[in-house]
Order: C-alpha cells, then structure tokens, then sequence
C-alpha cells in the first residue's frame, strides 16, 4: 500500500489530461474519454474490467467472501482549466484499495466507482450520474441542455453510449448492491483544514441550502429635497437586512455546528447618485447541515426582512430560488473515519462539507462518509489547485486505513 504510488498515478493522469491552463478533463468528451481509457489500463493490470451503468457510470469490481460491498466512488472529470485533485484523488485512492486486496478475497466486495459528469461544466447539471443512479434525476429538467457550442445533451450522451431514455435504469445496477458503506476521499476546495495546519479532515455531511431572492420596494426620489424621516428607501431596507442575516447566522454557529449565509448579488434602482433608491433586490443564500437549524434561520431572516421593512416604511417579497435539504453522514462510518484520520495524524478535526458531492446523492441509499485533504490557498476548480505533498501522502495513508477498517468491520 503507497500513498506515493497514488501521487504517481495522479501526476501521470494530470501529464496526460491538462495542458499550461490545467485539466480538461470536461464530462463526455475526448479528453475525459482518454482519462477513462487510461484508468481502465491500470484496472486492467489489476485483471479488472469495469462495467458501465446506463447512466455512463464506471463501476470497477473486487469480488470478496461476501456479497456485502464497500463502494469507493469520485469522478474522473474536471471543469474546464480545472485542478489535478478534484475527483481524481478519490478515483486513484479507490485504485489503490482495490491493489491492496487484489490477489486476495477480501471479507466483502470492493466496487470503484467514476460517476459520469460530477461537474456539470458543460451542461450545468452537476451529479448527473450519481443522482441518475439515485433516482433523484428528472429527465424533463435536463433533456433540453445544450452546450456552449450547440450540441444537447442527449446528443452528447449518445456520443458516449448513454440513451437519455434509459438513464433511470442505473438505479437498477446501484439498487443490486448489498452496499455496506461508501467512501469518498475529496480535496476540500475551502481554507479549513489549511487554516488549521491539519492534513485531512472528517465530513460530517453535507449542508442543505436555501436560496432566495428578496424584493424591497419604496419610493424613488430626489436625494436633495427629500428629508431623511420623509424617505422609503428600498437599499437601506435591504442593506440592514443582510446585516440582520448575518447576525442570525452567528447565533446559531456552535463551537461543532458551523453555517453560513450570504448576500451576494444587490441591484438597486434607478441607480443614479442623485435618487433614493426604490428598488432594491438582493439574494439570500443560508447553508447550515442540521435541518431544523436551517428552517430556523430562514423563519429568523423572513421576520427580521418584515419588521425592517416596515420600520423603513417598504415591502418586501421573497422569491424561492432553489432548495436542498442537509445530507448528514453516518454516525457509524464518521467514528471509523475519525479513527483512521487521528491514527495517522495525530488529530480528527470534523467539517460539514459547503460544496455538494456525489456522496451526497448516496445518502438516501446507504452509509456514507467522506474524508477532505488539505487544500492549498482553498482553491480548487483551476490550475493551483493543490495539497502540498506531505500532507496528501498522510490523507491518502488515512483513507486507505479507513478503507481497511470498513473492510474489516
Ligand atoms: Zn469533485
């Protein structure tokens, strides 16, 4: 077993799918072809030949003593200028779980599984195969999709085998498995565990999000002659509505239940330096991993927008954007992957995960964990995504142990 020999294979995918912008390694086309070609060499050497669902997921199998299976999934696509370690990391660390018990018959089945287009990049549906596999994905949302260059996406798919149709039939293949557990190694694309010094981090889930848009609306008027207590002035409505929403955001962070929210887009009309503004939109994003805390904090945000609004004599309108409940992860797998992680580095520290992940899509359907490394700078999705060495060989050592404790269990 080698964390150096996952970094080789990582390298040597990298010289072969990017070029001086970074990978591109973008969801059904040449480039991710080429990426699959080479893994399934290295599956081959191994005497492995994946199986792929009707969703155009990879499936790499290690017959064990049981039918039980412990899955191992990331995705071998990239964003376009993407980073060497999104997806790919999870992919050779499965890899080289299936290496150490080759030649063996492990206690359980061992299944590798590259999800088909995890990014979204071309097409904006992210998960596309691991929520096709969950049966989470609905064809009418999707069928429409057309590319920068024009081509749709049932064209695209078809390219590479997979009948839009027939896309629901990979829930068929996932629903088979006597699944015990899935586990995905990840790069944690945020500054946490860089911030704490800490080579790998256990994720407790993933956060559920609200999304909405709030409409604020007053009276333009001439910011000359307008005195002060005469105005309704829709931006400082909005703009003391964010800052609102940020301090109910801090009451409900605990020392272990972290959230965010976020105002991040704020249009305010006529927009003009002489006007009281009378319109004003804002977004409100709210992200927390427990699904009462996040109903509370939305309830919290609704009331505070009402009561500003009315003492700065406006209205104002919320409009859903778009919603996901939380995904936390397994209590069980959790204490394991804490295990593995403090064994190897002295120290566990948990984190829910901001970003979604195929992991997520898996929730509903079996145990899951996750484990995050450490992410240079916290940037991930470009060409300096990294992990210095030293700390990645130490994540690959954590997850191949936690590999081996779920095994065992
Ligand atoms: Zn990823």
């Amino acid at each position: 077993m080698s964390a150096r020999d996952v970094i080789a294979n990582l390298r040597e995918l990298a010289a072969l799918t990017s070029n001086a912008d970074g990978a591109q390694r973008l969801a059904w086309g040449p480039v991710w072809r080429d990426a699959r070609t080479w893994f399934n060499g290295k599956l081959a050497a191994l005497g492995i030949t994946p199986e792929i669902d009707a969703a155009g997921n990879s499936w790499a199998t290690l017959p064990g003593q049981s039918a039980r299976t412990v899955i191992i999934g990331s995705h071998l696509d990239s964003v376009p200028n993407g980073g060497w370690l999104d997806g790919a990391l999870g992919v050779m660390a499965g890899l080289e779980a299936l290496r150490m018990f080759s030649g063996q018959k492990p206690p359980v089945t061992i299944k590798v599984v590259d999800w088909a287009d995890e990014e979204g990049a071309r097409f904006s549906r992210s998960l596309l195969g691991s929520s096709a596999s969950s049966g989470s994905l609905q064809i009418a949302e999707i069928e429409g999709l057309v590319d920068k260059t024009g081509v749709t996406l049932p064209d695209a798919l078809r390219d590479n085998g997979v009948d839009l149709s027939r896309i629901h039939e990979s829930q068929r293949y996932l629903k088979a498995i006597d699944a015990k557990a899935y586990l995905e190694l990840h790069i944690e694309q945020g500054p946490v565990l860089e911030a704490a010094g800490k080579s790998a981090g256990v994720v407790i889930g993933t956060f559920g999000v609200e999304r909405h848009l709030l409409r604020f609306v007053g009276q333009a008027a001439h910011s000359g002659s307008t005195p002060i207590p005469m105005r309704r002035d829709a931006f400082l409505a909005a703009a003391e509505s964010a800052l609102a929403f940020r301090e109910i955001a801090k009451r409900h962070t605990t020392p272990t239940g972290r959230v965010v929210c976020t105002v991040g887009t704020v249009k305010a009309e006529p927009g003009i330096v002489t006007a009281v503004p009378g319109v004003c939109e804002i977004s409100l994003d709210q992200r927390a991993l427990d699904a009462e805390v996040l109903a509370a904090m939305l309830a919290e945000a609704r009331a505070a927008s009402w009561r500003i609004a009315s003492e700065n004599n406006v209205s104002v309108e919320w409009r859903k954007i778009w919603s996901i409940d939380p995904r936390p992860f397994d209590p069980g797998l959790i204490r394991l992957c804490d295990d593995a992680v403090r064994e190897v580095t002295g120290d566990a520290p948990r984190l829910p995960s901001g970003p979604l992940h195929d992991a997520a899509e898996m929730v509903p359907h079996m145990p899951v964990v996750m484990m995050f490394t450490y992410s240079s700078n916290g940037l991930s999705h470009c060409k300096e995504e990294d992990t210095p060495e030293e700390h990645l060989s130490r994540a690959i050592e954590a997850f191949l142990l936690l590999v081996r404790k779920v095994v065992a269990q």
